[in-house]
């Protein structure tokens, strides 16, 4: 997979792209990660990239001339070789599509979720565009004919901790990303293997047996597999019904109960 950021601040990226996971599964050749500065691609001496709302109002808005020609220089960038490796789906195609799914960060986009990153964990090319100041000209939303994601109903200064949510979760559902794929199977609301319920994952121990007088329940130290994977089960649904119940509901409905 090819993700490619288009930011006024790219520096923000720098960190979370190389601890982890995520900079283990761009060493494996997993992805490949590439963050473009928008400002690179403005038309005056002076960098400028946002100016005052037609209409009037407070604040300042992204101009749609820097975005347009950031985002046709990096569309233009090939997948690297080898991407679509170990992908048979993609493989069978004459190659990787160029654009691949075109992304802009606002709050007034689709709200993020595990079933979305699934969805986007299938792509072989993400393009995500992070805003700044009051957003966007309605004009990239519309020539770029982009899909817009919201990760939740409160307002960020800008789009680039939104981009990095999306790629932290999108990487780790890549095959071989993580250490034991069995691993993103059973997390918060990854699909149950008996229900197809989005629920809550189990809770954890580990040692002590013994912390500060909170013992770890005895099923988990009793080495019956059956059982403990059915206690489990009913921990998970008791916490989803307790904490989330909309899950459930939400699960109940998608199948149609
Ligand atoms: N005036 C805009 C509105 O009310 O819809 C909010 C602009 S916000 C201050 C600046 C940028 O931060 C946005 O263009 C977007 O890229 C990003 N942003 C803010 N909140 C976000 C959210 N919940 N999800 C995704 N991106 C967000």
């Amino acid at each position: 997979m090819r993700i490619d950021i288009l930011t006024l601040f790219p520096e923000m990226f720098e960190s979370p792209l190389n601890y982890s996971i995520l900079k283990r599964a761009q060493e494996q050749g997993l992805v490949a990660i590439a963050v473009t500065n928008i400002r690179d691609f403005a038309a005056d001496r002076y960098r400028k990239v946002d100016d005052k709302p037609y209409g009037g109002g407070p604040g300042m808005v992204m101009m749609p001339g820097p975005v347009f020609d950031c985002f046709e220089h990096v569309a233009k960038l090939a997948p690297p070789e080898g991407l679509c490796r170990g992908r048979p789906a993609l493989e069978a195609r004459a190659g990787c599509p160029r654009h691949g799914r075109v992304i802009l960060l606002t709050p007034q986009g689709t709200p993020f979720n595990q079933s979305k990153a699934r969805e986007l964990a299938q792509e072989d090319r993400l393009i995500l565009i992070a805003g700044r100041y009051e957003g966007f000209d309605e004009r990239i939303r519309v020539g770029l004919n982009a899909e817009q994601i919201s990760i939740g109903d409160y307002i960020l200064n800008g789009g680039e901790l939104a981009a990095m949510v999306i790629v932290d979760a999108v990487v780790r559902l890549l095959p071989g990303a993580l250490g034991d794929e069995d691993s993103a199977k059973s997390d918060s609301f990854s699909v149950g293997a008996n229900d197809d319920l989005p629920l809550l994952e189990y809770p954890h121990y580990t040692r002590p047996e013994v912390f500060r007088g909170l013992k770890v329940p005895d099923i988990l130290l009793s080495g019956d597999h059956a059982k403990i994977a059915q206690w489990r089960r009913e921990q998970s649904l008791e916490r989803t019904r307790q904490w989330r119940p909309d899950l459930l509901e939400r699960g109940d409905r998608e199948k149609g109960g």
